[in-house]
């Protein structure tokens, strides 16, 4: 018997692309057994935010010592905060049979490709339709002051450069048909 392994689907780019609400939607899909890898970090949350759905909110020691007892996939830190993925936690869904969604920057993304068997998993990138699109979403979003708005479209510039590394490139001009897109490459990667 046993369930086939699940796969390790890693979604990536820039802060305010989207990869949340694209997300979302693609995981309404439920023919394509998904699940979302719940992150760890030291962030304050954010006042729609709730611990243990869409993060584990830790301290900085806390955090520390997840590190050093190696419980961490993969670990970085993004804007002065720090953020991590389980590792026993994605373990656990993958062995379940679970094809295991990994929302996170780039630096986590490139220790996933290097760690992770090729066959395992498949990586995709989000971009948005520009630069200027993405600060309107951020500032949108209201949740962050103006240094950290610029230190986040300053590093949005240069994780846009890092797109070749990834199997497949996927614009987000409106979430439906980005969300749809990704659908369809899961599908043709589970088989
Ligand atoms: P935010 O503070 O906006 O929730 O997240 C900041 C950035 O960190 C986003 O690009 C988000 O995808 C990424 N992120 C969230 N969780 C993790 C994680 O576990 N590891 C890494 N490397 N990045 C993450």
């Amino acid at each position: 018997m046993g369930n086939k392994k699940g796969l390790l689907i890693i979604l990536s780019g820039p802060s305010g692309v989207g990869k949340g609400t694209v997300r979302k939607i693609v995981m309404r899909d439920k023919k394509l057994n998904l699940a979302y890898s719940i992150s760890m970090t030291t962030r304050a949350p954010r006042s729609n935010e709730v611990d243990g759905k869409d993060y584990f909110f830790v301290s900085n020691e806390e955090f520390e010592k997840n590190i050093e007892n190696n419980n961490l996939l993969e670990h970085a830190e993004f804007v002065g905060n720090k953020y991590g993925t389980p590792r026993d936690y994605v373990e656990k869904l993958r062995n379940e049979g679970k094809n295991v969604i990994l929302e996170i920057e780039v630096n986590g993304a490139q220790q996933v490709l290097s760690q992770v068997d090729k066959k395992d998993r498949i990586s995709i990138f989000l971009v948005p339709p520009s630069i200027e699109e993405l600060e309107k979403r951020i500032r949108h979003r209201r949740s962050e002051e103006e240094e950290i708005i610029q230190q986040r479209l300053n590093k949005a510039r240069r994780e846009m450069l890092l797109t070749d590394q990834y199997d497949y490139v996927v614009l987000n001009d409106t979430v439906g048909r980005a969300a749809g897109e990704i659908k369809a490459i899961i599908r043709k990667n589970i088989g």
